[in-house]
C-alpha cells in the first residue's frame, strides 16, 4: 500500500501522457484502462496509478459516475491524493465535464477546494491572468476554436470553469506563484476563507508548476494537465531518478496502426522507406467478407522473424473519406478496430513481445482484445510516448500505445530498432 497519488484521466492517450509525466518525476507508475473492478490488478509497489477513462465528451452524469468509481478504487488501494487530468487546452463543453467531475471528486473527498492549472509549457500551453495560451495565441484564437467535439471559443479559465460549476472560482496570479510555495499556500488558504472552491493558478514555466505542485501536496484533489502532475510528482519526498522498469526482451516486434493522423502517416512512410516489411489492410474487402485477418497472418508468418513488421489500416484523408462514405464512419471504425484487435491477439500468440500501437481508439481496441487492464509505465521513446510493461495470457509484452499525432516521424524505426 505505497500508492501516493491516484490519477483519473478523462481520455485514453491523456492517461498515457500523464503517466509518463509521473514517471519522469521518478514515481513508479501504473496505467489502468477503464473503470477498474475489485479484481483489476495493480502492479506491486506503485507510487502512482493512472486510470484512463473516456469521459471528456460523454454526458456529464456518466463522466461523474465513472470518475467517482475510479476514485473509490484508488482509495481502496490506499491513495492519499487524487489528481484529475484533463487536456492542456481545457477541452470541455460549456457545461462540462471538467467542472462537474471536479466538484464530484471534491464532494466525495470532503475537500473544501482544489487547485486547477492546465499549463503544459513544453507544449506551449501557458496560463497568464487566468487566460490560457496555445503558443503565442489565446486559446480562443488558436485552431482549438474549431475542434469538432469541444470548440474552445473563450480563453478565460475562470469564466470557462464558472459556467461548469455552481461554486466560486478564484485565481492565483503569476506574481504570487513567483513568490514561492509559502505564498501560494497562503493564497489557497485565503481563497478557502472566501469560500472559493476552484482556484485557477497562472503558470508559464515548469518551475512555476513545481512551485504549485509543492504547494498542493496536501490537497486531497488537484486538477490539471500533465505539467502540474509532473510538478506534483517532483514534490513527493521519494521522487528522484526515474526507476528503470525492466521491459520484456526478445521475441518478434510489430507495429499495428489504425491512426490516420498526419504524423502516423509519416511514421508509416519512414518505416516503409527503410525497406521493412509493411502490409496495408483492405478495409473495404474485409467489410465485403474477405478474410483479411487470415491473409495478414499468412503474410506475417512468411516474414523474416528478426525484422519488425508493420500492419496498418491507416489511410490518407481521401482514402479514408471514400471508405467512410461507403461503409459509414462507425462501421468503418468497427471493421478496422476488429481487424487490428484480432491481429494483436494472433501476433502475441505467435511470439510478438514488442508491440507498438498507433491511434487512441486503436489502442483501446488492442488492449481490450488482449484483455490488458493495467500496465507499468517505462521509459519514454518520445515525449508522452512511453514503453509500458504489460502482462498477457501469452506472456509479458513491451507495449507502446501512442496517440496518432504523437512521436517523431522516425518513431517506429527507432523504437523497434532500439529493442532488436
Ligand atoms: P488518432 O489517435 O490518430 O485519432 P484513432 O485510432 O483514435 O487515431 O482513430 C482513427 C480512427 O480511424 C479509428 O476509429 C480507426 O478505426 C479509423 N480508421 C483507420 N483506418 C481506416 C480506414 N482505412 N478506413 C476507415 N476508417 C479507418
Amino acid at each position: 500500500m505505497t500508492l501516493r497519488i491516484g490519477c483519473i484521466a478523462d481520455d485514453f492517450t491523456g492517461g498515457t501522457d500523464v503517466a509518463a509525466a509521473f514517471r519522469r518525476a521518478g514515481l513508479r507508475t501504473a496505467l489502468v484502462f477503464g473503470v477498474p473492478h475489485a479484481t483489476t490488478p495493480l502492479p506491486d509497489d506503485c507510487d502512482a496509478a493512472v486510470i484512463a477513462l473516456k469521459s471528456r465528451s460523454t454526458p456529464a452524469a456518466e463522466a461523474v459516475e465513472e470518475s467517482l468509481a475510479a476514485q473509490r478504487w484508488l482509495w481502496s488501494k490506499g491513495t492519499a491524493q487524487i489528481y484529475f487530468k484533463y487536456c492542456s487546452t481545457f477541452d470541455s463543453t460549456p457545461k462540462g465535464n471538467i467542472g462537474p467531475v471536479s466538484d464530484a471528486l471534491l464532494d466525495a473527498a470532503g475537500a473544501p477546494l482544489t487547485l486547477a492549472c492546465p499549463a503544459s509549457p513544453p507544449n506551449g500551453r501557458t496560463v497568464y491572468q487566468g487566460h490560457l495560451f496555445v503558443h503565442d495565441q489565446l486559446l480562443s484564437d488558436s485552431p482549438l476554436r474549431h475542434h469538432p467535439l469541444t470548440p474552445m471559443t473563450d480563453s478565460s479559465l475562470p469564466r470557462l470553469l464558472a459556467a461548469q460549476t455552481p461554486h466560486r472560482v478564484g485565481l492565483i496570479a503569476l506574481p504570487t506563484v513567483r513568490q514561492g510555495v509559502d505564498a501560494v499556500r497562503e493564497a489557497l488558504l485565503a481563497h478557502q476563507r472566501d469560500g472559493v472552491r476552484h482556484v485557477i493558478a497562472d503558470a508559464l514555466t515548469d518551475d512555476d508548476l513545481a512551485v504549485l505542485g509543492a504547494a498542493a501536496l496536501e490537497l486531497p484533489v488537484v486538477t490539471g494537465a500533465a505539467g502540474l502532475a509532473e510538478g506534483l510528482g517532483h514534490a513527493y519526498p521519494t521522487a528522484g531518478a526515474a526507476p528503470a522498469e525492466p521491459l520484456p526482451t526478445g521475441g518478434r516486434a510489430a507495429v499495428l496502426a489504425g491512426s490516420c493522423s498526419a504524423r502516423t502517416l509519416e511514421q508509416i512512410a519512414q518505416f516503409y522507406a527503410a525497406g521493412l516489411p509493411s502490409l496495408h489492410l483492405d478495409v473495404l474487402a474485409a467489410a465485403a467478407g474477405r478474410d483479411i485477418a487470415a491473409e495478414a497472418l499468412t503474410w506475417f508468418d512468411a516474414q523474416n522473424p528478426d525484422l519488425p513488421v508493420l500492419v496498418y489500416a491507416s489511410a490518407s484523408p481521401e482514402e479514408l473519406a471514400a471508405v467512410q462514405q461507403q461503409l459509414g464512419v462507425a462501421e468503418a471504425a468497427a471493421q478496422v478496430e476488429g481487424l487490428l484487435g484480432a491481429l494483436a491477439v494472433q501476433f502475441v500468440e505467435r511470439g510478438v513481445r514488442r508491440l507498438l500501437v498507433a491511434g487512441g481508439e486503436t489502442s483501446g481496441a488492442v488492449t481490450t482484445a488482449l484483455d490488458i487492464r493495467a500496465v507499468l509505465v517505462g521509459e519514454e521513446a518520445d515525449p508522452g510516448v512511453p514503453w509500458t510493461h504489460a502482462a498477457t495470457a501469452h506472456g509479458d509484452l513491451a507495449l507502446m500505445l501512442k496517440s496518432g499525432n504523437f512521436g517523431a516521424p522516425d518513431l517506429f524505426l527507432r523504437a523497434l530498432k532500439d529493442r532488436t
